[in-house]
């Protein structure tokens, strides 16, 4: 054993530096700072022991190893909150003699181990034995770094070699302190041997246990792995079944449907695509609805036609009263294609006021052929998309009205009634009507098409049917193509009618009524008609009566033997008060009013013309809404009123005290058009006379500037008007002759008609008192004045 020598000594907390070995330590417990700092002033010498209990914060001598190692502080550096970081090299080991002092700082008594010499031979084998099983360490470790084995192998000396390769292991401080207190190098080597084995059998150990480990979780892995696999087959497998099972499906319906070949591909292609996507797919949502429409469609079906004149005629005949000439233009229209036994030429279209029967018609005329019947409003359309449909790109297209008017007809060939086609409009969006053009067009429509459905429709075979209210709204090359025929409205007489013989019978039909429950007398009826509706149609009549038979049907329901009998008297609880003053007639004569009578979608209807005097300037004041048109007919016919003046014994400077005001009322209701020209006149010169007009005497009538009378349009409609009002003569224009022989006979007999050239004409027949003029004009003027 050398020499004992005094050093400070630092304790040390799990760790061992052995001799040779250079380390970095952290200081911070209060007595070993204070015992490095005694170090430094002898020759940076300390003596390193470590403690049992790494855990003790205050060791006492018992606490520490007894043997440690005698080292050198290479480097000190203090770091922040008071710890020391320092390099100490270890020189050789130490056997702790003494604890000579505890405090400030331990200080010990220490005994220099000198390194033993060994035997070259045992400790070769040994030597080579520990290299080995430490190369063996370093592979199953893989903790330490490759060129520590270069490093190791260059040591030559046995007790060195020991040293170092235990400062690699990792290994606990008990066992680390064996290494350092086996002094003899062959010993120390043995118990590195020892220790090296044991520690591999761990790392084998570990090996396994790590091979087990990443087997265990790579086995769940994959077994998770492959059960989602297996899932989505699954999945995969049942929508694949599910597909075929659709497209199949498709198939099969479209085998039955016996589609035309062109048809027939494109579906089972579109079926294919159908086929590849995923259920769910909006896209096949897209593709299902196509196909169902390839498949509704009737592109072969068609019915059988009854093309029998005589049923035809008699058909008509049952569903409707009167309209003789429209009848007959319809049977006549018949007869032409059957002759020619073809489906080209002129569409039919029916023009008149609502309610008059156009519809009805063209299901009798389905009805008679034994045709189906579809019916499509063209009221607002303004796009061609409507016409035409969308294409399929869009989201939510569908076809156009027409192809969906097929669709609902289930034949090819059926009766298609377009309605309102005068309400169409164009803009930005195209123009429906150039569709349209192509659907009637028997060039064209063998092959219609329709930007949804994409393959071309015969529509040769479908007889089209249009309607409108007014033929100056249809687009002229429209009405080119098309035959019209006219229906105006009817008369007083025709309308109780229709309503005894088919309007009343229907409801009481509609409402499971019997005759025996629900009587209404002619003179009732009659009575509705006048007081309740007022209309050129019947529909408004029907509804009334849809009225009635609706109430009678409650009290029938509660009481099986219920009858009821409309009287006038009784009416009223039934249909509420009346809602029109039947005649105009009643009215009185005015200064200043004249009736004209106008023409309107509706039908025929009475116009009061009203004309006020004003102090003022000539100004020509117009109120209720009148168009350009009617503007500029009444400037004419102040005009003209001004320049005959003089003959009407007006003073010739009225225009400079007085302003014009002409109002025509319902002011709501646009009005337009040059007919009431002659009545606006009338009324100016009956409010400058100061002359009262003979209020049964309605007028209609374009004036010219030299008072010259034209002839208008819709005179049966406007005398039928006149008629249902009570007026008892019409004045108008002599060229408007011709038109009064299609006015019905018993409305002929109760109406006088005076036919005129010139407003001179109009005045004796209109205005009261015609020897009147100067005395009452002169009387008008000063009475205003005053
Ligand atoms: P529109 O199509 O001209 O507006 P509708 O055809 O709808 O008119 O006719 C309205 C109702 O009046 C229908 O119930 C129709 O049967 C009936 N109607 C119209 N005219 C006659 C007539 N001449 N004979 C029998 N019923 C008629």
């Amino acid at each position: 054993m050398g020499e004992l020598i005094e050093l400070p000594l630092l304790p040390l907390r799990g760790v061992i530096v052995f001799p040779h070995l250079v380390l970095h330590l952290d200081v911070g417990r209060e007595r070993s700072v204070r015992a490095l700092e005694e170090a430094m002033m002898q020759n940076n010498v300390i003596l390193l022991v470590a403690q049992k209990e790494a855990r003790v914060d205050d060791p006492a001598p018992e606490d520490l190893f007894e043997v440690g190692t005698i080292a050198r502080i290479k480097q000190m550096l203090k770091l922040p909150g008071g710890t020391m970081r320092i390099l100490v090299e270890g020189i050789k080991r130490a056997r702790l003699e003494k604890v000579t002092e505890q405090e400030p700082y331990f200080k010990a008594l220490a005994a220099e181990v000198e390194e033993e010499e060994a035997d070259q031979a045992e400790t070769e084998a040994l030597m080579r034995y520990v290299l080995q099983q430490f190369e063996h360490y370093i592979k199953l470790s893989k903790k330490i770094p490759a060129d520590v084995l270069a490093n190791v192998s260059s040591i030559t000396l046995p007790g060195r070699l020991a040293d170092v390769i235990a400062s690699h292991l990792s290994l606990k401080v008990e066992q680390k302190q064996e290494v350092l207190a086996a002094f003899s190098p062959v010993t120390r080597l043995e118990v590195l041997a020892d220790l090296l084995n044991r520690e591999m059998e761990i790392l084998e150990l570990e090996k396994k246990i790590g091979l087990r480990v990443r087997k265990q979780m790579e086995k769940t892995q994959k077994e998770y792995y492959l059960r989602e696999q297996v899932k989505a087959i699954h999945k995969e497998l049942g929508e694949a079944d599910e597909r075929l099972a659709e497209a199949n499906e498709y198939r099969e319906k479209i085998a039955a449907a016996k589609l035309p070949e062109e048809v027939e591909k494109k579906a089972l292609k579109e079926v294919e695509r159908l086929e590849k996507m995923p259920p769910a797919a909006a896209e096949a949502a897209v593709i299902r609805t196509y196909l169902d429409w390839l498949l509704e469609l009737p592109w072969v079906f068609q019915t059988e036609d009854r093309l029998e004149l005589d049923v035809v005629e008699q058909v008509l005949d049952e569903d409707h009263y009167g309209l003789e000439k429209v009848k007959e233009r319809i049977v006549e229209y018949l007869a032409v294609r059957r002759l020619t036994q073809k489906i080209k030429g002129p569409i039919l279209c029916l023009i008149g006021p609502p309610g008059v029967g156009k519809t009805s018609l063209a299901r009798s005329i389905a009805r008679a052929l034994q045709r189906k019947f579809v019916r499509i409003s063209l009221g607002g359309v303004r796009d061609e998309a409507e016409i035409r449909g969308h294409r399929r790109t869009y989201v939510g297209a569908l076809p156009g009205r027409i192809i969906q008017g097929i669709r609902q007809a289930k034949s090819r060939n059926p009766v298609f009634l377009l309605d309102e086609v005068d309400k169409m409009s164009t803009d930005f969006r195209g123009d429906p009507s150039a569709a349209l053009l192509e659907v009637l067009d028997p060039e064209q429509n063998n092959s219609f098409s329709d930007h949804y459905i994409e393959i071309p429709f015969d529509l040769s075979q479908v007889m089209f049917i249009t309607t409108a209210n007014n033929r100056y709204n249809i687009p002229q090359p429209l009405l080119d193509r098309m035959e019209a025929i006219y229906l105006p409205g009817y008369t007083e007489e025709e309308k109780v009618k229709i309503a005894q013989r088919h309007l009343i019978p229907k409801q009481l039909e509609e409402n499971g009524l019997t005759g025996k429950n629900l009587r209404i007398s002619e003179g009732t009826l009659r009575y509705i008609v006048r007081e309740y509706t007022r209309e050129a149609g019947v529909r408004n009549l029907e509804r009334e009566l849809a009225v009635l038979c609706r109430k009678t049907a409650r009290q029938v329901v509660e009481n099986n033997d219920y009858h009821l009998t409309v009287t006038r008297s009784n009416l009223h609880k039934y249909l509420g008060p009346p809602r029109f003053r039947f005649g105009l007639a009643e009215k009185g004569n005015e200064v200043g009013v004249v009736t004209g009578v106008a023409w309107t979608e509706t039908g025929g209807d009475l116009l009061a013309i009203e004309v006020t005097l004003m102090k003022g300037k000539g100004k020509l004041i117009l109120t209720g809404k009148l168009g350009d048109v009617m503007q500029e007919s009444a400037q004419a016919a102040l005009s003209y009123v001004r320049s005959r003046a003089a003959d009407f014994g007006i003073p010739a400077d009225f225009h400079e005290e007085y302003d014009l005001h002409i109002h025509i009322p319902e002011g709501a209701i646009p009005k337009d058009g040059p007919s009431a020209g002659v009545a606006m006149a009338t009324a100016m010169i009956s409010a400058l006379t100061r002359t009262p007009v003979n209020h049964f005497v309605a007028m209609t009538g374009e004036i010219t500037l030299r008072g010259r009378i034209l002839p208008v349009g819709g005179i049966k409609e406007k005398i039928l008007a006149a008629h249902r009002a009570g007026i008892k003569t019409v004045i108008l224009p002599q060229d408007n002759k011709k038109d009064l022989l299609e006015i019905p006979k018993n409305v002929r007999r109760r109406l006088e008609f005076v036919l005129v050239e010139h407003l001179d004409q109009v005045l004796p027949r209109a205005l009261l008192s015609e020897e009147k003029y100067e005395t009452e004009a002169s009387r008008a003027m000063s009475v205003s004045q005053g």
